[in-house]
């Protein structure tokens, strides 16, 4: 029997493109929802993730199964590379297409290094679940360097974590990576110490969560200073590198990888 209800595809099963399937469920019309992955994601909890504190699954349920009980919508995976808008396509990579009536784009967004894009390639972004493993397996594998190296600069430099940017992200990350060191890994090794290890948050602003009332970011820091987090604020990274002998002592940060900075001044805890 011809379907003559409108098609609309949805392309993203996000935040944004879930909530448009489900507030359509009742719409006269039926619904293709397209992503690249088969999971929703909760990134609000990534960061969990990529310090051991969930497992991937915790945060990515499929989108199929969240959309199974809503018979006007159709679930495809593909990965969307063209829309051809005169003749109202959406083109998938591997060279299938469907027709629209109606287009809803809920890509989402990428990752800003703020204009730093070459720092890329010593932090990843946290936008997936992908993301998150790695830099869960570089937090953990930070600890295992520690334990194996009888250098002392070497482990120092294993147990000193730098996060940079003081948004809600960053805070987040600094105080779960706190809490890995100064608690939860504490028995658990021989020749280190976890707690010995070194958490900062750096951010250019004057103080962390710029976006939140003042009295709220007063609060997070002298939480993340009682996890034992080192907040420094007014302070700039200019630049990242990896650590040759010298340089970071001109450049005044630890770590294997240091950073340029301009102005440091601790945060007071109150
Ligand atoms: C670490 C982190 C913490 C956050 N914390 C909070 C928080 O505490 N509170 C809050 O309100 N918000 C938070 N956010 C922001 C919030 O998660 C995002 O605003 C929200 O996920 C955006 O939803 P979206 O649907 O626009 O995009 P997304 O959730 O990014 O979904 C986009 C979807 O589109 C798919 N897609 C993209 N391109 C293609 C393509 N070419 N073909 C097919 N599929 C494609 C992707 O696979 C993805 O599934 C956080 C974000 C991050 C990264």
């Amino acid at each position: 029997m011809l379907d003559d209800r409108m098609h609309v595809v949805i392309i993203g099963g996000g935040f944004g493109g879930i909530a448009t399937a489900k507030g359509l469920a009742d719409a006269p019309v039926r619904i293709t929802l397209v992503d690249r992955r088969n999971h929703h994601l909760f990134q609000p909890l990534l960061y969990l993730v990529a310090t051991a504190g969930l497992a991937p699954a915790d945060i990515a349920h499929p989108i199929r199964s969240i959309l199974a009980d809503q018979s006007n919508a159709t679930v495809l995976l593909g990965e969307v590379s063209d829309i051809d808008p005169d003749e109202h396509r959406v083109q998938f990579a591997d060279g299938a297409h469907v027709h629209y009536d109606h287009l809803v784009l809920a890509t989402g967004t990428r990752h800003s290094y703020f204009g730093h894009g070459e720092w890329e390639q010593y932090a990843p972004g946290l936008k997936t679940v992908e993301d998150a493993i790695e830099i869960r397996r570089r937090l953990l594998l930070a600890f295992e360097r520690a334990e194996r190296t009888d250098d002392a600069d070497e482990r120092r430099a294993q147990l000193t974590f730098v996060v940079v940017g003081g948004g809600p992200t960053g805070v987040e990350t600094a105080g779960a990576i706190a809490e890995i060191a100064f608690k939860t890994l504490t028995k658990e090794f021989r020749s280190i110490d976890p707690s010995s290890a070194q958490v900062i948050l750096l951010e250019a602003a004057s103080r962390i969560l710029g976006t939140y009332p003042d009295k709220l970011a007063v609060k997070a820091a002298r939480q993340l200073g009682d996890l034992g987090v080192d907040v420094r604020t007014g302070v700039t990274v200019t630049d990242i590198g990896y650590r040759t002998p010298n340089s970071c002592r001109r450049r005044s940060m630890t770590g294997r990888m240091c950073c340029r900075l301009t102005r440091a001044r601790r945060y007071s805890r109150r």
